[in-house]
């Protein structure tokens, strides 16, 4: 298996490269904010508790997304790699993908880390929340808030990484394409 983590903060642009990145490497994509957005609307017991936290701009408990994860792993047997997008996002959803991915005789090969001024991406996230449909997006003061956590709790994770010498950089500012190329140049190189 080859299991990648896409790594940068709320609109750094991770859904987007990570919809050419399965596409290309047919890898399966695991994204917790689109599993929690998929609770959320069928209105499940998750969903609900979710979307309160959610739309505060606040992480969802970590025993959550890693249920989450560890049911999608078990629930796809078959995949050649994951590509993890949003996830982990804390040290403890770090500590507890590593033992998962262990008990199935694998581990990450990268973290692929986007980087992106803050102004750009206060400015991406309100312009997705004109169509997006994300409640999330739609206010700065949430959006400020999401780029808050990922600094307290989030950017960490990158250290636990960098233990291992796994973090690659990669820049998030330029055209989609321009993007993709310097991903697909750095995964080539170690795959
Ligand atoms: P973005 O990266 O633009 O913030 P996501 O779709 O990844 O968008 O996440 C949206 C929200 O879902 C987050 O603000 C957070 O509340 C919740 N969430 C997603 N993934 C996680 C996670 N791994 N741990 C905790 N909360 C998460």
């Amino acid at each position: 298996m080859f299991n990648l983590i896409l790594f940068g903060p709320p609109g750094s642009g991770k859904g987007t490269q990570s919809e050419k990145l399965i596409a290309k490497y047919g890898l399966k994509h695991l994204s917790t904010g689109d599993l929690l957005r998929s609770e959320i609307a069928n209105q499940t017991p998750l969903g609900l508790e979710a979307k309160k936290i959610m739309d505060k701009g606040q992480l969802v408990p970590d025993e959550v997304v890693i249920g989450m994860i560890s049911s999608a792993l078990d629930n796809n047997p078959k995949a050649k790699g994951f590509l993890f997008d949003g996830f982990p996002r804390t040290s403890a959803q770090a500590e507890a993908l590593d033992k998962l991915l262990e008990l199935k005789n694998t581990g990450i090969a990268a973290m692929l880390a986007l980087e992106v001024t803050e102004e750009e991406l206060v400015k991406r996230l309100l312009k997705r929340g004109e169509t997006s449909g994300r409640s999330d997006d739609t206010n700065e003061t949430v959006i400020r808030a999401r780029i808050t956590e990922y600094r307290n709790k989030t950017a960490v994770v990158a250290d636990y990484y960098a233990q291992f010498d796994k973090v690659v950089a990669v820049k998030g500012e330029g055209t989609v394409d321009d993007i993709f190329g310097a991903l697909c140049k750095e995964i080539d190189d170690r795959m």
